[in-house]
């Protein structure tokens, strides 16, 4: 009896496709959190913290499949590439059009906090800021994941031990293991063999257990909609609003109109492209990571934006550990904004380092929440500003990063698309659809 009752509830929802159930999971999400913040009664007996774990069961569902879906992918598409030359020369395009992206994020990022000078507001009470988040300043300074140089990140690509690099879901060498793992198939003769078969399964497998682990999303995005509304200092954001506004004000600019005008170049209507991106879009920003929602961008890249097999399952997930748009832009507009707070000048050739700085450490970002903040103590280091300034981000960084990572994400999707629609190879009936 009650089971038939519950059914005839959840029957209407159920009969949702995916991006209708997150959105009404979104909206309930929207209700509830309100309900919590503002509702006394509801307020006294709803612990946020236990939405926020129906967010973190997400996470982990995708971090469970992140790394053999990656393998699978890139190995598979490594071995259905014709002439094996041309996976070099995708690598190679798909490398420099993610640093020129990342540098021009920077730019833009830089450009509109020198412009618009948020950090000269007198509003902002330096010390106090830093001194009600200094626990959280001592763990990023106290860390040594700031203390990685490119040459490390360069070495770190390969894995001294495979298995560490799939228990830490290594995007970079995973890829690193594939690739080679793929060569050795090939110069095997199995690449149509028996492995080679076995790989063009694994990788329809993996797709269906990625559907399988998306039918949570809904429930995931709910979690973390309440927890962020019941949860979130909004005092902060009227004192920092300013590098807030920045932030999502450039960010939207370098995706809704920088993009927009290269799409159009490209003669591809950029409302399909932002309209079948959205649900992903959306999932990584409240989630505030780029690689929880990895598996749902190659999703919507193939079967509704109809990018190639090839750029999906290669050019995504690599730009996912190092086509930082967001982050690389976030970096920038921070280092200006703590510049002008302390009343520090930097010359062009200083910028011009800055530019430099924020697009390699932006690149050794890991695709997980709150990751860049280490970075930036680094950044400010070198830089000769006060480290202990990246208080003042961090009190409004849930904020930032769930903007950045909507950042990321777009950027991915967006070279992998551009890579495809340059070569010829994008199906543009799918995206036209
Ligand atoms: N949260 C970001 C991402 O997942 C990384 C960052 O902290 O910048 O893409």
């Amino acid at each position: 009896m009650v089971g038939k009752v519950i059914l005839k509830v959840l029957r209407p929802y159920l009969s949702l496709n995916l991006s209708r159930k997150v959105a009404v999971c979104f909206i309930l999400g929207i209700i509830f959190g309100c309900l919590a913040r503002f509702f006394p009664p509801v307020h006294n007996i709803v612990n946020p913290e236990g939405f926020r774990t129906l967010g973190v069961i997400f996470i982990n569902l995708i971090k469970m499949i992140i790394a053999p879906l990656i393998f699978a992918l890139i190995t598979n598409s490594f071995l259905s590439v014709k002439e094996p030359g041309k996976a070099g020369v995708l690598a190679v395009k798909s490398v420099c059009l993610f640093f020129l992206m990342t540098f021009i994020s920077v730019a833009i990022g830089i450009g509109a906090t020198k412009f618009f000078k948020p950090g000269a507001s007198k509003n902002i009470d330096i010390q106090k800021i830093i001194s009600q988040n200094s626990n959280a300043v001592n763990g990023v300074i106290n860390s040594d994941q700031k203390k990685k140089g490119i040459v490390d990140f360069l070495i770190n690509i390969i894995p001294s031990n495979i298995f560490q690099a799939f228990y830490n879901s290594d995007f970079l060498q995973i890829i690193f293991f594939a690739i080679v793992f793929a060569m050795g198939i090939r110069k095997a003769g199995q690449a149509n063999g028996v492995i080679g078969d076995l790989f063009k399964s694994m990788d329809k497998v993996m797709y269906k257990v990625t559907d399988i682990c998306m039918e949570f999303s809904p429930f995931g995005i709910f979690g973390i909609v309440v927890w962020l509304i019941a949860t979130q200092d909004a005092s902060l954001i009227k004192s920092l609003g300013a590098i807030v506004l920045i932030v999502y004000g450039s960010m939207t600019f370098m995706i809704y109109i920088i993009y927009g005008i290269v799409l159009l170049l490209l003669g591809l209507n950029p409302f399909k492209f932002f309209k079948k991106l959205f649900p992903s879009q959306i999932s990584g920003y409240l989630l505030s990571s780029s690689s929880a929602v990895l598996p749902l961008s190659m999703q919507i890249s193939k079967d509704k934006l109809g990018i190639s097999e090839e750029k999906v399952s290669f050019a995504i997930p690599l730009g996912a550990k190092i086509n930082m748009n967001g982050t690389s832009l976030n970096l920038g507009v921070s280092v200006i904004f703590i510049s002008q707070l302390f009343g520090v000048d930097f010359t062009m050739s200083e910028i011009v380092k800055i530019v430099i700085l924020c697009t390699l450490g932006s690149i050794g970002t890991a695709p997980v929440p709150g990751a860049s903040i280490f970075l930036l103590s680094g950044i400010l280091n070198s830089l000769g500003l006060p480290v202990e300034a990246i208080g003042i981000i961090i009190a409004v960084d849930r904020i930032l990063d769930m903007m950045r990572t909507y950042g990321n994400i777009s950027g991915d999707v967006f070279s992998a698309l551009l890579l495809d629609k340059i070569d010829g190879t994008l199906d543009v009936e799918k995206y036209n659809s």
